[in-house]
């Protein structure tokens, strides 16, 4: 696998990934689309990315860090597949719990449902004859059993630490500070803390997984040295963060 993060955060996510095929070229595939066209553009641009090679953009759901570009990209002709917020309902692009769709020669995916704050947000399992990738951005949790999968390289968001976030919620209600008292609970209600990040990576059978990936994660709510850290004492597996203007740390 090829990664290419172009951002990562509440400001914008998106990933260009591409997939090793058995007798066929790497599949060119964009995770995210959560920037507004000209902006998605131009970071493709710096990267060296031709969008007209990609041949399926996946949405993980309707928030716009996840799906800006999403509407142009379609009236483009371009293969945007995700919920019926993403598609307009259209049946070749549509994505529905556990039902897998082809997106491309040699290439699946499989959506479950994932628990956020926007309807029907999914995580995705993309899988070529040669590599399985699990992709899980915005999500609180999720109760799909994936643990009968072994994973090539998986993504999944790491957004706060649960203790620096409850003392500043406990803060902002001392003070009355609705706003981030609000803005809090919402991280809370909808959002991976790096400890559940943990919880759900070791249920997955990683004996194969060669990488992990941290998305989306807080500005002010999260160290990702220490996050990466966490994570590789965890699971022992290489454990990169994706930056929030694109790149890894
Ligand atoms: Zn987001
Ligand atoms: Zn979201």
């Amino acid at each position: 696998m090829n990664l290419i993060n172009l951002g990562s955060s509440s400001s914008g996510n998106s990933y260009f990934i591409e997939l090793e095929r058995e007798a066929l070229p790497p599949v060119k595939l964009m995770l995210e689309v959560g920037f507004p066209l000209k902006e998605l553009h131009k970071k493709c641009v710096a990267n060296n990315i031709n969008i007209n090679e990609i041949e399926a953009f996946l949405v993980t759901h309707n928030h716009n860090d996840h799906s800006a570009a999403a509407k142009d990209l379609i009236k483009r002709g371009k293969k945007v597949y995700g919920n019926s917020y993403i598609t307009g309902g259209n049946p070749l692009t549509t994505l529905e719990h556990n039902i897998k769709k082809y997106i491309a020669s040699d290439t699946t995916v499989i959506p479950f449902k994932v628990e956020h704050d926007a309807p029907e947000s999914l995580g995705f399992i993309i899988q070529t004859s040669k590599e399985t990738i699990l992709f899980v951005n915005d999500c609180k949790y999720y109760k799909s059993d994936l643990s009968r999968i072994k994973f090539d390289y998986v993504f999944i968001e790491s957004n706060y630490d649960g203790q620096s976030i409850h003392f500043a919620y406990t803060n902002a209600k001392e003070n009355n500070d609705h706003i981030n008292k609000k803005r809090y609970e919402r991280l809370l209600n909808s959002h991976m803390s790096i400890k559940n990040s943990v919880e759900h990576l070791k249920l997955l059978d990683l004996s194969q997984c060669k990488a992990i990936f941290l998305m989306h994660l807080s500005d002010t709510n999260s160290n990702e040295h220490l996050f990466i850290k966490r994570v590789k004492e965890a699971t022992g597996i290489k454990t990169f963060a994706c930056k929030k203007n694109g790149g890894l740390v």
